[in-house]
């Protein structure tokens, strides 16, 4: 019992030292990954406090509900508050440090495929995602592995794109459509070749509102995904966006904005940045 609440014990002050960096998140999953794979009680009892840990609430009530005998009056508390939390499900965890199977099996499946400036991972921000089986691609009519899920502001419905389309310019000439609005684009990049780049061959992203492209250094940036504060924080990039004249069109203290931002909440944060200087930049908007 010792051993596993020691660890634990050692993992959260890491944890609550660093304000929940990257690393000591990873350190806290893969320990409930480890404690998952135990059938001791004691091992269970430590996984319900690292799920807490995690805002798991879901992975702990059904964790805490076999321990939990009928005279425990502190477990049934703790259970019937965990139910409480868990109609949240775990969708709204500590976000899991990027690395692992997943993000090799897309980092390879990425190099098979057009790169994009842009857009560099598409996979990460959903915008690609595997059809399983292929669909029909509504351009070149072959058959297509990878979907393109975003935006694509055309007459004519067309329901999937493959990335070769996307990218060679044929899907935005044949529709003539475009992926992202050429009035909601931030000013101060000029260059005709790098516009037509951007709205005929980039894939696009979902705003709430309608999707705004940060510009800097005299070119567009890259949309690197969604993001809340959280996951801001843990990249270590609060510092960073924060010093930006953006802000200043909220008329409220850019700190105070920030800390609303929720990913997948009605404040969201979409994160960019420049290919030029490497400057992180976000773009907020709400539901
Ligand atoms: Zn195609
Ligand atoms: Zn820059």
């Amino acid at each position: 019992m010792e051993d596993y609440r020691a660890r634990y014990i050692a993992l959260k002050r890491d944890y609550e030292a660093s304000e929940g960096d990257a690393a000591s998140v990873q350190a806290l999953y893969e320990y409930k990954d480890a404690l998952e794979e135990q059938s001791a009680p004691e091992a269970q009892w430590v996984l319900v406090d690292v799920c807490e840990t995690l805002e798991l609430y879901k992975t702990a009530y059904d964790a805490l509900r076999p321990l939990v005998t009928r005279g425990d009056k502190k477990g049934q508390k703790r259970l019937g508050r965990l139910l409480g939390l868990q109609g949240r499900g775990d969708a709204f965890a500590l976000p899991r440090p990027r690395g692992g199977k997943e993000e090799a099996r897309q980092a390879a499946l990425l190099a098979q495929l057009p790169r994009f400036r842009y857009h560099p991972n598409p996979f990460r921000t959903q915008a690609f995602r595997v059809a399983e089986p292929p669909v029909t691609c509504d351009c070149c009519g072959k058959p297509a592995g990878v979907c393109y899920e975003g935006p694509f502001y055309a007459v004519e419905e067309v329901t999937a794109l493959c990335p070769a389309c996307i990218a060679s310019g044929r899907a935005a000439q044949k529709f003539d459509g475009a992926f992202q609005d050429d009035c909601s684009l931030e000013e101060g990049a000029d260059c005709p070749e790098a516009l037509d780049e951007l709205i005929h061959r980039t894939p696009g992203y979902r705003g709430w509102q309608q999707e705004y492209w940060r510009a800097h250094c005299g070119d567009w940036c890259a949309f690197l995904g969604y993001v809340g504060y959280r996951e801001l924080r843990q990249m270590g990039l609060v510092e960073e966006v924060l010093d930006d004249p953006m802000w200043a069109q909220w008329g409220e203290a850019p700190e105070k904005v920030l800390r609303s931002v929720e990913n997948a909440g009605s404040v969201q944060g979409y994160l960019f940045q420049c290919l030029h200087c490497g400057k992180h930049l976000l773009w907020v908007d709400c539901d």
